[in-house]
């Protein structure tokens, strides 16, 4: 499988060259050049699924290395689930799917538990003998994900900043106290956007760049454009789809509808292409947040960045511009890279730009999409806990609200649930239970106690973990840091 860039500005390349480049050098995100078709893939393990889909389009990779990468990614103590992801019917016809068994309690697990593996394997095909430096801003939850991913992985360490006052005390921790030999966790005076500017120059500087030459070392990023983090979420369509066969919920080859809370339209993406793949999809329903910016545009054709940004109560969705949505739009324009590059061109001048009516027509025929405001996403919440006992988090509790809302055409949904519920706890607490508390702790046990449902064991534990990083610096000595880092560094 080779692998182009949706705005047809650099050359093809394998599967590993994409993954170890990231994005594309002049801008631009890497797609497979034609979508694998798969045969019938029910009944499989976690494991035996995700070689299969795998395989198809890391094709330059041996299937050993595959095999390799998918076994040091899904284990038992990585996830808390055999199943890796579970399937959970709500009622006859709504099901959740749990992204959030493993390390840290999100959906972001189930990719960065294995983008790493497949970044060390790329850098050996690709001869690449250089060390690699992963450097991450983090608002909370990517971080710690990251961090996870890239722990111990050979030939690669990992440099994470976050805001020191601007995360919750329970991602504080869980970054803070993170093991492993290759992980450096930094807390900077300053808010995230500090953070996200300081590491943008990180990558930009001459100094550093001389620096890391000098010791055979390279910067790279986790990012969520990479492709090596894409595919891995599309195993994960194919699974839940056959554990509702299994479990007779749907009959075998029956459609089905996928709601996914959406930001930076990477999920939802998988399942496009799982739906390419064949999977019996109707259609892939796109949740928003209060930054309704992609409901919008399904709805008028018109992409505008133009408006205000707000924090809500999912932030992971909150996002103005979805980078993965170029993916899409190239494949919905049938791969017209000219289009897909003028319309960049128009959001990086304007902050908008406005689909054609025939890209509209075929988005039309695959999404349906909507947004939620706060007020839905904690009744949301309440209606189902008392309705079916079940927990929701308030990413999930944005999809399953529009889940209500949407015509399903009598089929059964899927909702993609992208966060523990004990992740966002107070919310949670405050919506089944009415109570409001300011010490985190206390929330995971009030709402376990109230729920039945164990605390994830990500969460459990967390307070009598050790501190293993407590080093706090002001925004203009991340590049010293950085230096005093890559000392310890010895590739
Ligand atoms: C990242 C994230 C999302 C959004 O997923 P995208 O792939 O960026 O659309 C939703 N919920 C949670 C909890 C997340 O961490």
């Amino acid at each position: 499988m080779r692998y182009l860039s949706t705005r047809h500005n650099y050359d093809t390349v394998t599967a590993a060259q994409a993954i170890a480049l990231g994005m594309v050098p002049d801008g631009g995100l890497f797609v497979p050049a034609t979508i694998p078709a798969v045969q019938e893939l029910s009944g499989g393990t976690y494991h035996e699924t995700a070689r299969t889909v795998l395989a198809a389009y890391l094709s330059d990779f041996p299937p050993a290395s595959i095999r390799y990468c998918i076994d040091q990614a899904y284990n038992a103590d990585t996830f808390d689930t055999d199943a890796i992801v579970n399937v959970v019917p709500l009622d006859g016809k709504r099901s959740v799917m749990e992204l959030w068994h493993g390390p840290t309690a999100a959906f972001k697990d189930v990719a960065l538990q294995i983008m790493p593996h497949f970044l060390a394997a790329s850098k050996k095909t690709t001869t690449d003998n250089s060390h690699t430096v992963i450097l991450v801003a983090t608002s909370g939850d990517t971080g710690k994900a990251a961090l996870e991913g890239f722990k111990n992985c050979e030939g690669i360490s990992i440099i994470v900043f976050y805001p020191h006052n601007g995360v919750s005390e329970i991602q504080k921790l869980q970054m803070t106290t993170t093991d492993g030999s290759n992980t450096h966790v930094v807390a900077v005076r300053g808010n995230f956007d500090d953070c996200q500017n300081g590491v943008k120059k990180l990558f930009g500087s001459q100094a550093l760049r001389a620096e890391l030459a000098l010791r055979n070392c390279r910067f790279s990023s986790a990012n969520s454009i990479n492709w090596g983090r894409l595919c891995p979420q599309i195993v994960y369509y194919f699974t839940s789809y056959a554990a509702l066969v299994k479990n007779g919920i749907i009959g075998a080859g029956e459609k089905v509808n996928f709601c996914v809370p959406t930001g930076n339209f990477g999920n939802i993406l998988a399942g496009f292409y799982a739906l390419a793949m064949g999977l019996p999809i109707a259609k892939l329903i796109c949740a928003s947040n209060k930054n309704n910016v992609l409901a919008d545009f399904f709805a008028t054709g018109r992409y505008d960045t133009n408006r205000t940004f707000h924090r809500t109560m999912s932030p992971s969705m909150d996002i103005l511009i979805s980078s993965n949505l170029e993916r899409f739009l190239y494949e919905m324009t049938g791969h017209d890279a000219e289009q897909v590059s003028a319309w960049n061109r128009s959001l990086q001048e304007t902050g908008t730009f406005e689909a054609d009516s025939a890209t509209r027509a075929r988005m039309a025929g695959v999404i349906e999409a909507g947004w939620v405001d706060e007020a839905e996403v904690l009744s949301t919440i309440s209606n189902e806990f008392k309705r079916s006992g079940y927990v929701l988090d308030t990413h999930t509790a944005v999809a399953a609200a529009l889940c209500e809302r949407i015509d399903a055409r009598g089929l059964h949904t899927i909702i993609s649930s992208t966060a523990s519920p004990y992740k966002f706890s107070q919310h949670v607490l405050s919506a089944i239970a009415g109570e409001t508390t300011t010490d985190e702790f206390f929330a995971l046990q009030r709402i376990a106690r109230i729920s039945g449902m164990p605390v994830h064991r990500a969460l459990s534990g967390l307070r009598d973990r050790e501190i293993r990083h407590t080093r706090v610096i002001a925004q203009d000595e991340m590049e010293q840091t950085v230096k005093e880092l890559l000392e310890s560094i010895d590739p």
